[in-house]
């Protein structure tokens, strides 16, 4: 890697380019990634386009180079980042951030493992031992929230179902001695539910795969992932990858070396079993049984016998919990309710539907009418379903904060009010539009559009802001301005989500089709929201199913079915009680709100919606408080192939990006700011007439006399408290004549 790029590398920085035009950044990003180029910057943004191929451009000698450096003084790089990031940190005790996004497959989880290594590689030369410690922590967690939260997709072998933003906390001395992750909308159907040619999440068929033969055997699992419901779907067989069993052994050594032990790894060996038989468990309906015990039987029932066995828990409250439910009747009376032949067979349907299954013969009118009549306690039926997926979970919550629990930090420095630094490295899912969009996909994409807000208001607004404050020239750039669809979603009593809390609140009468035609009387007159019943003409949207939002990245119509469902979320008390009542420890503690009576949980719980909302607006002011840096990942074609970028795929990706826009108010402005102290405490022994104190009155003539005696004085403009320096090269100028003392 040479440390210069000549000129038929094309420009380094958009911000260079002659013009700013699609063109024009399309060419510069193709020639560049043909050259193996990957890395470009916007200012301080880095693009990174995947080259799904190794390249040579990581590791120690690669970070060495980079290490203290300035952004641009080296080609640009995600070591680049991470270090000026890092610098902020620790020079100026600044809490910072790295936001790394783009869609499924561009490469931000690879991008920040190596900012991960990267911290990893530069702190701590005296080799303390808590210090090493929390690195390790740090590393290895990667390897096993991959295995719980990350699943093969047809748009990446290796893709994240949930959003991870991660703290490192550094201590004065710049070295990470603690750390915390939170975790955002684990993907938990899939648990349930694989598209064809996509998998569970990997860790079923590590432990399939990996177990000693003894351990599974133990687990009543046989090798064979044919055999379960749950993972002979999508993929099928033909994509058990060959290492699954080295993976198994990682993850396990992982999970060890951060501090499971080995009960705990064998716990959730159990559950990660126990999820696969209830997967495999049936329903029929039988003659006998009435409204008390119900319709609905279990076949096969040594399933449940391994249920409650590797779930230590007894058999009987398991039966139970899969066939009838106790419900609070008023007053403290408790009466036990079994599923009657109309829930049953929704549950049937349910079923089907989850495994694409043909559904057992068409519903006749009857039934249809009963199953309508039962309302939301039909929803409730499903149980058998949400079950395993809960408990999934559950189990991925645990793992996360058994995680942190080791991370938080030990031994602070009283001298500093047990204040750290922070580094925060964002790795979030992109915007997502997928065949059919349901529940989650609003979620998702509603997270974008926040994370998309943040980036005008920091990156855009906050520049011309500061342009203006300084009293420097400046051209207002126009760019989009999402808050409308923000407000669309998130606004209180009209928006998306507050409408769709309001319809489940409302117990069993509300279906989605009203919930749709109450979005529709809300918005109809929103710019960015409509519906078959507004644009009637409009045939790719069906009447009573679909409404679409003109997201900032591109229109997304969305299906209500399951939204009041996937919202609701609820989960019977039965159920949470019977794991809290687990003789397992680790069990039992995934499950504290089991131990409510039935007759307390009279509260409502918050909605899947709005407890995601309620993330969304927190992470969003974590980061907002934080100095920014941005790395917006590109996905060079669908195909996952090495040196093809596919034009029209990134040209997408670039515009919704809004990268355009952001050079846009880079070259309108400058690469660089500095308050004139700042500025002179760094460059001033480059100068005679600064060095070692300058006697020009103001800071401010000090630093034009040293840009005088550089020459560089026209390239720079002089704010009220600030220089502005519109040309990268200016301050690798310096910088070197700095190195040359
Ligand atoms: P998702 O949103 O689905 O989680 P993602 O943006 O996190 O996607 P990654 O998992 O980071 O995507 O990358 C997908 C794949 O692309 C990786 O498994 C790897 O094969 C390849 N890849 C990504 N970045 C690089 C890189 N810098 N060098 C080589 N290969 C890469
Ligand atoms: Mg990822």
């Amino acid at each position: 890697m040479e440390d210069e790029e000549g000129p038929e590398y094309g420009k380094p920085d958009f911000v260079l380019l002659d013009q700013v035009t699609m063109e024009d950044f399309m060419k510069n990003l193709k020639l560049r990634f043909e050259k193996g180029r990957i890395y470009t910057y916007i200012g301080e943004v880095l693009v990174s386009v995947n080259p799904y191929q190794e390249l040579p451009l990581y590791g120690p000698e690669a970070i060495a180079r980079y290490q203290g450096r300035e952004l641009y003084e080296r080609p640009p790089h995600l070591y680049a980042v991470a270090n000026a990031a890092y610098r902020m940190m620790k020079r100026r005790s600044r809490d910072t951030c790295i936001v790394i996004s783009g869609e499924s497959g561009a490469g931000k989880t690879e991008a920040s493992k190596h900012i991960m290594q990267y911290i990893a590689a530069v702190t701590n030369p005296s080799q303390r031992a808590e210090v090493e410690r929390v690195k390790d922590v740090l590393l290895k967690s990667t390897c096993v929230l991959e295995s719980f939260g990350n699943a093969r997709t047809n748009r990446n072998h290796n893709s994240s179902r949930f959003g991870k933003y991660m703290d490192i906390n550094f201590d004065f001395k710049g070295d990470p001695v603690g750390g915390h992750i939170h975790s955002y909308l684990l993907e938990k159907s899939r648990v349930l539910k694989q598209h064809v040619g996509e998998r569970n999440f990997h860790a079923f068929y590590q432990v399939l795969r990996g177990c000693e033969d003894e351990e599974l055997h133990a687990l009543h699992l046989e090798r064979n992932a044919a055999l379960y419901n749950f993972t002979r779907q999508g993929a099928g067989l033909s994509t058990l990858e060959s290492d699954e069993k080295s993976h198994h052994q990682a993850v396990t050594e992982a999970m060890l070396v951060i501090g499971f032990s080995s009960e705990e790894v064998g716990s959730v060996h159990r559950i990660l079993a126990a999820i696969l038989h209830l997967g495999n468990i049936e329903f029929e309906e039988t003659e006998e049984g009435g409204p008390e015990q119900g319709t609905l039987a279990v076949t096969k029932e040594e399933l449940v016998d391994y249920v409650a066995e590797l779930t230590a828990t007894p058999r009987e409250m398991v039966l139970h919990c899969l066939l009838a439910r106790t419900v609070a009747s008023g007053g403290r009376e408790v009466i036990e309710k079994g599923y009657t032949a109309a829930e049953a067979s929704y549950a049937r349907d349910a079923c089907a539907k989850v495994f694409g299954v043909q559904q057992w013969g068409a519903l006749g009118e009857t039934e249809k009418a009963l199953r309508e009549e039962a309302g939301s306690e039909i929803a409730r039926s499903r149980q058998a379903l949400v079950c395993p997926q809960a408990m999934y979970q559950r189990l991925f919550e645990w793992v996360v904060n058994r995680i942190n629990s080791v991370m938080e930090t030990r031994g602070r420095d009283p001298r500093r009010d047990g204040k750290d630094t922070v580094i925060g490295v964002l790795d979030i899912y992109g915007f997502e539009v997928l065949p059919v969009n349901s529940f989650e996909q609003l979620c998702i994409n509603y997270c974008n559009e926040k994370l998309q807000q943040l980036f005008i208001q920091l990156i855009l607004k906050q520049e011309q802001e500061e342009y203006e404050r300084e009293g420097i020239t400046w051209q207002t750039v126009q760019y989009f301005n999402n808050a409308s669809i923000v407000e669309l979603v998130e606004r209180p009593h009209r928006g998306v989500l507050a409408v769709l809390d309001e319809a489940c609140s409302t117990a069993g009468t509300i279906t989605d089709r009203i919930f749709l035609q109450t979005l529709d009387t809300h918005h109809r007159h929103h710019a960015h929201y409509t519906s078959r019943q507004l644009c009637p003409t409009d045939k790719t949207m069906e009447f009573g199913r679909d409404f679409r939002i003109k997201h900032y990245a591109g229109d997304v119509t969305y299906s209500v079915e399951g939204f009041i469902d996937k919202n609701r979320d609820s989960l019977f008390q039965d159920f949470k009680r019977l794991l809290y009542n687990s003789t397992d420890p680790t069990l039992r503690a995934m499950w504290p709100d089991g131990q409510q009576d039935i007759t307390e949980v009279t509260k409502r719980p918050l909605t899947a919606g709005t407890l995601f909302k309620n993330s969304m607006v927190a992470l969003v002011e974590n980061l907002a408080v934080k100095e920014p840096f941005y790395i917006r990942c590109i996905k060079p074609n669908e195909d996952k192939v090495p040196a093809r970028l596919d034009e029209a795929h990134c040209r997408h990706q670039v515009a919704y990006l809004g990268l355009l826009e952001n050079v846009r108010v880079r070259r309108a402005g400058f690469a660089s700011r500095q308050p004139y102290p700042r500025f002179l405490l760094r460059y001033k022994m480059t100068c005679e007439y600064t060095w070692p104190n300058h006697l020009l009155g103001s800071d401010r003539a000090a630093v034009s006399a040293l840009l005088e005696q550089h020459g560089l004085q026209g390239d720079v403009a002089f704010g009220h408290t600030k220089l502005f320096i519109r040309s990268p090269r200016t301050l690798v100028t310096l910088e070197q004549s700095r190195a040359r003392l």
